[in-house]
């Protein structure tokens, strides 16, 4: 998809974001001001960040080595065209990856448990740390409350824009956002998830478990990769045991 930039006036566009080489210094990850390149997040592009910041910030989070990976693929979380440096605690990277994990987890959560009420001690003994809910609401409408209350939160600053996009075939329209800094954009991402009703899966390879937004309903896994290994592991453990067999029948 691409920006039809010559279809707008300058003024509504967005400002771009900053990404690039970064490295670590101290308790900070610093962005090398002078190799960053700027990108545009509403604009699907190619090669280095490609994908969803929203996805890859929550798989991010607990190392310094992804904390850089993510910094060059997106940038930094709070900086912006405003900023004076370009330096991040690597705290407020982890605080804010976790957060952010945590949030996409009770927003999936409230979904399956709105559509299984059989969920419901699960998702209760799960967000214990949430209180109990005020009279009236029942705990997946609290539960509601509290991940539409931390959305809001990071949407402080964030003005919604519409742009015209264009593909080969037709011109559409995104809902894209004038953000402070990444983290709004990501949060705008996060709005858009839930008010667009969209999927959210974990991905059902045990060595990953991100989420992922689903190209189709049948989509099980992050990537192809991830569908592919856990293909090969199934057809492994299916030979297993049919060579298990053939030896069980050959000895008696
Ligand atoms: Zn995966």
């Amino acid at each position: 998809m691409q920006l039809a930039s010559d279809q707008y006036a300058s003024g509504e566009q967005p400002e771009p974001l900053l990404r690039g080489p970064a490295s670590i210094d101290g308790e900070y990850v610093v962005l090398d001001r002078g190799r960053a390149s700027e990108w545009h997040p509403f604009v699907k592009a190619d090669g280095i960040g490609r994908g969803d910041a929203i996805i890859e910030l929550a798989a991010s989070g607990s190392t310094p080595a992804q904390a850089l990976k993510f910094v060059e693929g997106f940038g930094l979380l709070r900086k912006g065209s405003e900023s004076a440096d370009w330096r991040e605690l690597l705290s407020v990277f982890q605080r804010e990856a976790s957060a952010l994990l945590s949030g996409l987890s009770l927003y999936r959560d409230v979904r399956r448990a709105s559509q299984d009420p059989g969920l419901l001690p699960r998702l209760r003994e799960k967000w214990l740390h949430l209180g109990a809910p005020r009279a009236g609401l029942t705990f997946t409408e609290h539960a509601a409350v509290a991940v539409s209350a931390l959305v809001t939160r990071g949407l402080v600053g964030v003005e919604e824009r519409v742009l015209p996009v264009s593909n080969e075939r037709e011109l559409a329209f995104v809902s894209a956002a004038r953000t402070p800094h990444l983290l709004g954009h990501i949060y705008h991402q996060f709005a858009i998830v839930m008010t667009g009703n969209v999927a959210l899966r974990t991905c059902e390879d045990p060595a990953c478990g991100r989420f992922f937004t689903p190209g189709d309903a049948r989509q099980r896994h992050c990537s192809k990769a991830h569908a592919d290994r856990m293909r090969q592991q199934r057809s492994r453990a299916a030979r297993r045991e049919g060579n298990q067999r053939r030896d069980d029948q050959s000895a008696t």
